[in-house]
């Protein structure tokens, strides 16, 4: 990765992409900052160390998020490392249909808007890094929740399948899935065991710099997940609903 200086990071307006976008510019990357706030992203560049653009891209219009991604990528000249990041939660156990249409058009159809757009850029380019924040949640279904677990297995499962048609088609491709457990922001409230977003901006970092196939934030949710995979179904029911 030592060539690769120009990161994108869709969701950039606050949380764990703002810390992101402040970790990247650290180690000397151009960045490009997208989200619907603009004027955070505005603050956010000021403050950088390093070269910033900024584009307005709203992931729930998934062509106008395309074209306003392809626009910012060609304004830096290329893009080395695309982080979507972007992505709703709501507590929605009656199952209102907005939060749930907002959640699937979020984190799932303007997931894969910008995960092709940034794909069509690498093909171009000839390489490229996508990294996609999921969750620890796509490893159970949510009673409290259910349309955001699910679209955090969408998210994992889709990454995993753009990795393996990568070395299908012999395409120099890093794809790295990150699966946070809880990170103090605004999206997940009061939790136990939260980082900060600064820990998780830091541990997501390396794990890029590193090319991992996935990381965890923090290590301890590796462990969570396995357990919860190993879980036998009657005892995830009693946890989970
Ligand atoms: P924040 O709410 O602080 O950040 C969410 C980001 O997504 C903001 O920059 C927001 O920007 C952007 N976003 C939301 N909707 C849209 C949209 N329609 N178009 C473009 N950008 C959008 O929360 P977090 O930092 O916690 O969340 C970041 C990611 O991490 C999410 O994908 C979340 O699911 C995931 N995650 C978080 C965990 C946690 O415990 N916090 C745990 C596991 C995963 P704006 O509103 O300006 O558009």
């Amino acid at each position: 990765m030592a060539d690769e200086k120009r990161c994108i990071v869709v969701g950039a307006s606050s949380g764990i992409g703002a810390a992101l976008a402040r970790r990247f510019a650290a180690a000397g990357y151009t960045l490009g900052l997208a989200a619907r706030r603009t004027d955070r992203l505005v603050e956010l560049g000021e403050e950088l160390p390093t070269k910033s653009y900024v584009a307005r891209i709203d992931v729930t219009d998934p062509d106008s998020a395309r074209e306003r991604f392809d626009r910012l990528a060609d304004a830096m000249g290329g893009v080395d490392v695309v982080v979507v990041n972007a992505g709703v939660a709501f507590e929605n156990p009656e199952l209102a249909w907005n939060d749930e249409r907002t959640t699937v058009d979020t984190n799932v159809r303007g997931f894969v808007a910008i995960a092709t757009a940034a794909m069509a850029q690498f093909e171009a380019a000839g390489g490229g890094h996508l990294v996609g924040i999921s969750s620890v949640a796509a490893h159970f279904g949510s009673g409290v929740s259910p349309a955001y677990s699910a679209s955090k297995a969408f998210v994992s499962n889709y990454l995993d399948g753009l990795r393996y048609r990568a070395r299908r088609l012999d395409f120099p491709l890093s794809v790295t899935t990150i699966e946070p457990g809880f990170v103090d922001t605004k999206l997940a409230g009061g939790s136990f065991w939260m980082a900060s977003p600064e820990t998780a901006a830091d541990q997501i970092f390396h794990a890029v710099r590193k090319q991992r196939r996935r990381a965890y934030v923090t290590r301890r949710w590796r462990l969570v997940a396995l357990l919860i995979d190993a879980l036998p179904d009657i005892v995830r029911r009693r946890v989970f609903s």
